[in-house]
């Protein structure tokens, strides 16, 4: 069977059953894919949707940011969720109605907001997602990608001296003595990014992080997807995995809607689906989607376009230049698996445009911008599930929520460490199931 086909009828694949399924063709299932397979095994990437990332990893913010990666259990992000009940015009939206599916997960959610934790939790995740850093900078330069990427560092603009100062405090808490950013005067934002210039006199000052980078996700999921198939790696579309059968507690096989495959060795990436499809087999894995939008807009010979990746924290959004284009995206809604987009929704994404770079909104044609939904598979401690399962035979590589481009190559290197059961370059405790 080859990629997109479409036969009439459900077919056996009596694969060798030492390889590697996978479900979920977005950037964690290709990273895991491409992964195992530098390390001379064979790999079946199953996709249901008939092409690669295009669920979260389609049109998502584009940073790839180590330096500010924290979870969303901060107090602050907590109170920003609760004052977001019912409304539609908030960056963080709790949809009322789907209380009663997140309380335990909120529970945890909670569990994990204390100071202590917030701060473990972020050093774990800069730990992974600089060791993801130095991977996806290797592998763009092995295989010469390109995807719109840019190395210049990012930057975080604010508006008042309060937030400047905590977001300081809280690095220094973060990091220790490991100097991760510089602190910049409004005059110094504008020297290093010119497209600041029109709201300079709003803003107090902002933060730079040399080691951070932007890229379209897409377009690097369609490189590993090539260089995955030129490596020996099947990766099958269409194909939506109905049922995992165990035999005398093992994995034995999947089901799809179009093949029967067997296999000893099965790896759930399916981002925000990857719980109901663990539930099949009794796994509770506590991943629940979190909506967000973007809006992206062609700048093609259009004045006053930035440089850098950027991140407004007061309003909750980042933009980054991807090529021609802009990115704009940003809002949490906690609502589960709800399709419909809200007017408001757009219109807040072209307002926070306008309030960070107003003369390249007045310039832009904004009947162009493409609007998108993807559903960030949030853990309630903001660190993703790497590693084996209770079910020997099945793995995980699941749970990056807001953060799953920044931490795509690690996670994926360090679950085909664990896989073979070898020697990780970073610990794998923080990430593991039963952490
Ligand atoms: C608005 C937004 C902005 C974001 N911005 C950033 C950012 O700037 N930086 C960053 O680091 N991260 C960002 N993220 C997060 C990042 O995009 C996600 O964490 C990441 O894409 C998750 O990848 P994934 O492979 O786990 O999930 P997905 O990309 O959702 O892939 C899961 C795949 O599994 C498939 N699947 C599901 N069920 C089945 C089944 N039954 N059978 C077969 N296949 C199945 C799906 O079709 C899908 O292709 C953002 C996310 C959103 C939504």
């Amino acid at each position: 069977m080859v990629a997109g086909s479409n036969p009439a009828a459900p077919t056996t694949d009596y694969m060798k059953k030492d390889k590697v399924v996978i479900i979920g063709g977005g950037l964690q299932g290709l990273a895991t894919a491409n992964a195992l397979i530098d390390r001379g095994i064979d790999v079946l990437v199953l996709e249901r949707n008939k092409d690669v990332a295009n669920e979260a990893s389609f049109a998502n913010g584009g940073m790839l940011t180590p330096s500010h990666a924290i979870p969303w259990n901060h107090l602050d992000d907590i109170k920003s969720i609760l004052s977001g009940i019912g409304r539609k015009d908030s960056p963080m939206v709790l949809d009322i109605k789907s209380i009663p599916s997140l309380f335990v997960w909120g529970l945890k959610f909670l569990a994990n907001s204390s100071h202590k934790k917030f701060i473990r939790n972020a050093q774990h995740i800069y730990s992974l997602a600089s060791y993801s850093k130095k991977l996806t900078v290797n592998i763009r330069r092995k295989e010469k990608f390109s995807y719109d990427n840019r190395s210049q560092g990012s930057l975080k603009i604010f508006r008042s001296e309060e937030h400047l100062n905590k977001t300081e405090k809280l690095s220094k808490k973060i990091f220790g003595s490991k100097k991760r950013n510089k602190i910049l005067t409004s005059d110094e934002l504008v020297t290093l990014e010119p497209a600041l210039e029109n709201i300079k006199s709003e803003l107090v000052g902002g933060m730079y992080y040399r080691e951070d980078e932007i890229g379209d996700a897409y377009k690097f999921c369609k490189l590993l997807e090539e260089t995955i198939r030129l490596k020996g790696g099947r990766i099958l579309t269409n194909n939506n995995i109905k049922k995992i059968l165990l035999h005398k507690g093992k994995i034995n096989c999947v089901v799809t809607d179009r093949a029967i495959i067997n296999t000893n060795n099965l790896v759930v990436t399916a981002g925000s689906w990857s719980s109901s499809l663990l539930r099949l087999v009794g796994i509770k894995l506590p991943v629940k989607p979190v909506k967000g939008y973007s809006l992206t807009l062609d700048t093609y010979g259009v004045n006053h376009a930035p440089k850098l990746g950027l991140v407004d924290e007061s309003i909750h959004t980042a933009i980054a230049p991807l090529g021609n284009r802009i990115r704009i995206a940003g809002t949490a809604e906690f609502s589960g698996f709800n399709t419909s987009i809200h007017e408001k929704r757009q219109q807040y994404l072209y307002r926070m445009l306008e309030m960070i770079y107003p003369k390249l909104y007045e310039n832009i044609d904004k009947d162009l911008g493409k609007f998108w939904y993807g559903f960030r598979p949030m853990s309630p401690d903001g660190l993703p599930y790497i590693g084996p399962t209770s079910i020997p035979g099945v793995y995980v590589n699941t749970g990056h929520g807001h953060l799953g481009w920044t931490l795509a190559m690690g996670s994926a290197e360090l679950f085909a460490d664990l896989f073979l059961e070898q020697e990780t370059e970073i610990a794998p405790e923080p990430y593991l199931i039963g952490r």
